[in-house]
């Protein structure tokens, strides 16, 4: 039986006959998936047939035409597996909440089930799907290892006070899954069709100017063969390598985590039991439980996880006290995207991330650092480098983006500095730090190539 603290209900109906649906949204996946398991067995329960919906909308954050197309490709191979297993695979097309309640209503389902997701436009299609529905609608926290609403009922202060938090609990909750078994019952009632997949793509009006990249292949293969290679090849020696942006000792699994392509849980599990030396894991594992379910916690109990006002007070007091300081250079929104700004170091992690969807992990600080001490106030940094982050990673629009922001213009998770300009007390970063770190002119060779921005064709 999946852990009844794992799940929760977002109204008050009672399950009613008829088949159950998944509502797939941040979890795309047929392996290794909370929600998938707990609406299979429902359905085993109710004697009922199982289906997947996915609601594809007009338009998520403004997500660029790189993002759908990754997505798509994933959903693809997802919906194609499940199909093998007698589980049908249905895509909406629409606003989600609606397109749901009216697929819900009209095959007569008696449950929906969905998987949990911080962000607020996620959190209000729910609360309004919620509203609309006659019969449950279940959420479950297929994506953090330790449900998000059960470790902690607040916004934490930092690692610190999650970490022992999340540690007390992961005996319980960081267990290997059951399998999951074909699909119960036949449902020709479901109206069920499989999705042109083609046809979708092409139909898609999105803003194509960011093209898809051809460095990282979608889908939950393609996920579970980068982690074995990961564990493999790079895992031995991640401690002291990882904060090398010339090196590749990063997992690069954040797209694959992003779009639900792969378990958290799923990766910390098979990390644990490898060979590699204890540091190594003990590092990783920092960052892909600690560090990243921390920004879970964050976007869940701060809707302002996107904007200036969600930071904490004594940051936001100091970069106010610092709003005026004589910034040496002053860049608008154009110069930034296009990397053409003075310093080759910065313009080399935007060429990065317009070409490769990604940005080291370590440059992506002083990245973040520096638009903050370029922009005319602190409330646009923030805006310029969450429209960058968002527009170009193809891990954007993910709470691990908005808490990395927001821990380097705006403190969050960390703790204030000696005072300078512009910075207040936020912490500070430079171009002879990063020399003193890795090879800076060897960084800059690899992404000295100008930036060269796709008109919307
Ligand atoms: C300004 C800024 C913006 C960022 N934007 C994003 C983003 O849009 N999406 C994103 O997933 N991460 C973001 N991060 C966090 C981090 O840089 C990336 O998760 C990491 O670089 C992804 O590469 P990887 O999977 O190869 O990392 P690995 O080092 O192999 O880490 C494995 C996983 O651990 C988690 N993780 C690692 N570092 C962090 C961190 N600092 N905070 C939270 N989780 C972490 C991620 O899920 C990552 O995939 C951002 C950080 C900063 C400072």
């Amino acid at each position: 039986m999946i852990d009844p603290r794992r799940t929760r209900i977002l109204n008050s109906c009672s399950d009613k006959p008829g088949a159950v649906i998944y509502w797939m949204s941040r979890d795309q996946r047929l392996n290794h998936n909370w929600a998938l398991l707990f609406a299979r067995e429902k359905a085993t329960q109710k004697g009922q047939p199982l289906v997947v919906v996915f609601t594809l909308a007009p338009s998520f954050l403004n997500a660029p035409f790189r993002h759908y197309d990754f997505m798509l490709k994933g959903l693809e191979e997802t919906a194609k597996a499940l199909e093998r297993i007698n589980i049908p695979f249905m895509l909406l097309e629409g606003e989600p909440d609606k397109e749901i309640s009216r697929y819900a209503c009209q095959s007569e389902a008696g449950a929906v089930v969905t998987d949990f997701s911080p962000l607020n436009i996620s959190r209000n299609w729910k609360k309004k799907a919620a509203d609309i529905l006659d019969i449950p609608l279940y959420e479950v926290d297929a994506h953090n290892i330790v449900p998000c609403w059960y470790v902690s009922d607040k916004q934490e202060y930092a690692a610190r006070t999650l970490r022992p938090k999340l540690q007390a609990r992961l005996d319980e909750f960081l267990v290997p899954y059951p399998p999951l078994l074909p699909g119960p019952v036949q449902a020709p009632h479901l109206h069920h069709r499989s999705p042109d997949w083609k046809q979708v793509r092409e139909r898609l009006q999105k803003d194509r100017s960011v093209p898809p990249v051809n460095r990282i292949v979608p889908g939950e293969t393609a996920a579970a063969e980068s982690l074995e290679n990961f564990i493999k090849g790079r895992l031995s020696g991640y401690a002291t390598a990882r904060n090398d942006p010339n090196g590749n000792a990063l997992s690069q699994l954040s797209p694959y985590l992003h779009f639900g392509q792969i378990s958290a849980q799923h990766v910390a599990l098979r990390v644990a039991e490898s060979h590699a030396p204890q540091e190594d894991k003990a590092a990783f594992l920092e960052e892909l439980i600690i560090r990243r379910e921390l920004s879970d916690n964050f976007c869940n109990y701060n809707p302002d996880y996107d904007r200036f006002e969600g930071i904490p007070a004594w940051a936001k007091q100091t970069l106010l006290l610092h709003g005026q300081d004589k910034r040496e250079y002053l860049y608008t929104i154009d110069v930034f995207e296009k990397a053409a700004t003075h310093d080759e170091l910065w313009n080399a992690a935007q060429s990065e991330l317009v070409q490769t969807g990604k940005i080291h992990g370590y440059m992506r600080m002083y990245w973040a650092k520096k638009i903050l001490e370029w922009s005319s106030s602190p409330p646009e940094a923030f805006e310029v480098a969450i429209y960058l982050n968002d527009r170009y990673a193809l891990d954007g629009r993910d709470p691990n983006g908005y808490a990395g922001v927001a821990w380097s213009i705006g403190g969050l998770h960390d703790r204030p500095w000696f005072e300078r300009p512009v910075y207040g007390n936020i912490r500070y970063m430079n171009a002879s730090g990063c020399r003193r770190k890795f090879d800076v002119d060897r960084y800059i060779s690899r992404f000295r190539e100008p930036v060269t921005l796709f008109p919307n064709a």
